[in-house]
C-alpha cells in the first residue's frame, strides 16, 4: 500500500497543455486600458517577450517545454502525489483522498513552475532585468529564484506593509539576488505621485503593479512578469495536472472531483485543465475552485470587463470581478486576495464547466490543523482552502455512504506563515462577513466596453 506516488525525472512533461483550443467558445478580446481597443501584440511587446505573447494567444494544444526549463524543473519535479491515508482515517470516511504537493519547490509553492520559463524566455529575448510586484512575497521570491538561475536582475516592488509584516520572504528574495523596493517608492511616477499626497501610504498590490509596469515600460532592457491570471501562466502550471494524471494512474485511480484554491487562478488551472481535457474522452470529473468568502470573486462577483489593477494600467479583460478598486479584508491567505480571476477560468465557470465554493478563514485553518496533525505537512494559508473543501467532500461521501475519489492541490507549505498559525492558535481569527456593500460600490466603477 503506497502512500507516495513518485515519477522518475524522465517523466517530467515535455509539453505544456494549452486549453485555448478546447475552450467552450471563442475568447473575449483583451482591451487596452488607454485606447479601449483590443490590445495588439505590439502593445504587449513593450513589457513581454515575443515567445510569451505568442503563448498567450496560441491555439496550439501542446507547446514544447524548452530543455533548459526541464533541466531546472528537475530540481523539484515531478512533485509527489500522496494518498492521505491518515487524514482518511481521522475522518473515518469511505472516500479516497489524494493530494499533489507543490511545496517541494525551492520557494515552497507552485509559482516557480511559471517563474522559470518566464525568466528563460526573457533571457532568450536579450532582456537584462525583470520587474514585478509582490504582496505577501511568494511570487517575488519565485521570480528572484528564477532570475538568479538565468543571470537576470530582478526588481521587486513589494507592498510596503508586507515588507515589515513578512520580513523573511523579503530575506529570501534578497538571498536569491533580488532587489526589493518597498512600494509606493520614489523610483516611479506612479509611486511619487502617491507619496506626494500621502507620504505614509502603506501600499497595495494595485500600486505595486503600476510601479513595476512603469519600470518595465520605461526601460528598454527591462520586462515585466506576472505570477498568475494570464493564459501563458495558467499553461505553464499544467505540469502539475499532467503529472498528477500519470500518478493517479500509478495508484490505479481516477478522481471524481479535483479541488484547488483559486486566487488569480493559475494553481487551479494547472491542476484541473488536464483533467477537464479528459472530458472529451468521456470522463465525468468535477472541478472545484475554492476561494475566501472575504474575496468571493467567482461565487459573488459579476462576469464583466474590468481592469486588471487599481491604477487602470493593466489590460481590461472579461472576467469574474469584484471591481478593480475593491479592497478585500486583510485575511492571512494573501495570495487569494485578487479582485478578479483568470479569463480562462472565468469563461469555464460561466459556461458551467467548473464549480466554485467559498470558505471563511477559521474554517480553513481548522482544516489545515487537522491536516497537519494527520499528514504532517503544514499547509500554506491559501492551500488550506483546498484542504477544507476536500475534507467536506470526504465527509459528504461518509454521510451518503458512498465511495468517492478526491484529488486536491496542496499548492504550498506554510512554514513562513507561522504568524498566521500563531494568531489562529491564540484564539481564532476574525471571520469577515461577505463585504456586500463594498463590492456593490466597487462594481459601479467597471469600465464600459463596446465591442
Ligand atoms: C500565490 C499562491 C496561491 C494563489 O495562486 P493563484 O495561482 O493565483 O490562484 C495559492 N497557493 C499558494 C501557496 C500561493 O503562493
Amino acid at each position: 500500500m503506497n502512500t507516495k506516488f513518485i515519477l522518475d525525472e524522465s517523466r517530467i512533461p515535455r509539453q505544456w497543455y494549452n486549453i485555448i483550443p478546447d475552450m467552450p467558445g471563442p475568447l473575449f478580446p483583451v482591451i487596452n486600458p488607454q485606447t479601449l481597443k483590443p490590445v495588439t501584440p505590439e502593445d504587449m511587446g513593450v513589457i513581454f517577450p515575443r515567445a510569451l505573447i505568442e503563448q498567450e494567444m496560441s491555439t496550439e494544444r501542446w507547446i514544447d517545454i524548452p530543455d533548459e526549463v526541464r533541466e531546472i524543473y528537475k530540481l523539484w519535479r515531478p512533485s509527489p502525489l500522496f494518498r492521505a491515508r491518515r487524514l482518511e482515517q481521522a475522518l473515518q470516511t469511505p472516500a479516497k483522498i489524494y493530494y499533489k504537493y507543490e511545496g517541494v519547490s525551492p520557494a515552497g509553492s507552485h509559482k516557480p513552475n511559471t517563474a522559470i520559463p518566464q525568466a528563460y524566455y526573457n533571457k532568450q529575448a536579450g532582456i537584462r532585468r525583470l520587474a514585478t510586484e509582490t504582496g505577501a512575497g511568494q511570487w517575488g521570491s519565485s521570480l528572484a529564484l528564477a532570475c538568479s538561475m538565468f543571470g537576470l536582475e530582478c526588481t521587486i516592488y513589494m507592498v510596503k506593509v508586507s515588507c515589515t509584516q513578512k520580513p523573511y520572504r523579503k530575506s529570501m528574495m534578497q538571498l536569491w539576488g533580488g532587489t526589493v523596493i518597498p512600494s509606493p517608492s520614489e523610483f516611479t511616477n506612479a509611486g511619487r505621485s502617491i507619496l506626494a499626497h500621502d507620504p505614509d501610504n502603506l501600499g497595495s498590490l494595485g500600486i505595486a503593479i503600476s510601479e513595476a509596469v512603469e519600470d518595465a515600460a520605461t526601460h528598454e532592457d527591462t520586462n515585466y512578469a506576472l505570477g498568475s491570471v494570464l493564459n501563458h501562466v495558467c499553461m505553464h502550471q499544467t505540469v502539475i495536472g499532467l503529472e498528477a494524471k500519470e500518478q493517479m494512474a500509478l495508484a490505479g485511480d481516477y478522481p471524481d472531483v479535483v479541488i484547488a484554491c483559486c486566487g488569480g487562478g493559475s494553481n487551479f488551472a494547472g491542476l484541473s485543465f488536464p483533467f477537464i481535457a479528459d472530458r472529451a474522452n468521456g470522463k465525468k470529473v468535477r472541478c472545484l475552485a475554492v476561494e475566501p468568502s472575504s474575496c468571493p470573486t467567482l461565487t459573488k462577483g459579476v462576469y464583466a470587463f474590468d481592469y486588471g489593477d487599481t491604477a487602470k494600467l493593466a489590460p481590461i479583460t472579461m472576467m469574474y470581478t469584484l471591481g478593480h478598486d475593491f479592497m478585500p479584508p486583510g485575511i492571512h491567505a494573501g495570495g487569494l486576495r485578487y479582485h478578479g480571476d483568470s479569463a480562462l477560468i472565468s469563461q469555464l465557470y460561466h459556461a458551467g464547466e467548473i464549480e466554485a465554493k467559498s470558505y471563511r478563514q477559521n474554517a480553513c485553518f481548522e482544516g489545515a490543523l487537522l491536516f497537519a496533525r494527520s499528514e504532517g505537512i503544514v499547509p500554506a494559508p491559501e492551500s488550506s482552502h483546498a484542504v477544507r473543501a476536500a475534507i467536506d467532500e470526504a465527509m459528504l461521501a461518509k454521510e451518503e455512504g458512498k465511495e468517492r475519489t478526491i484529488l486536491f492541490g496542496l499548492s504550498g507549505h506554510g512554514q513562513l506563515d507561522m504568524g498566521a498559525y500563531d494568531a489562529y492558535l491564540a484564539g481564532g481569527l476574525e471571520d469577515f462577513e461577505y463585504p456586500e456593500e463594498k463590492i456593490r460600490e466597487a462594481l459601479q466603477r467597471l469600465p464600459k466596453i463596446q465591442l
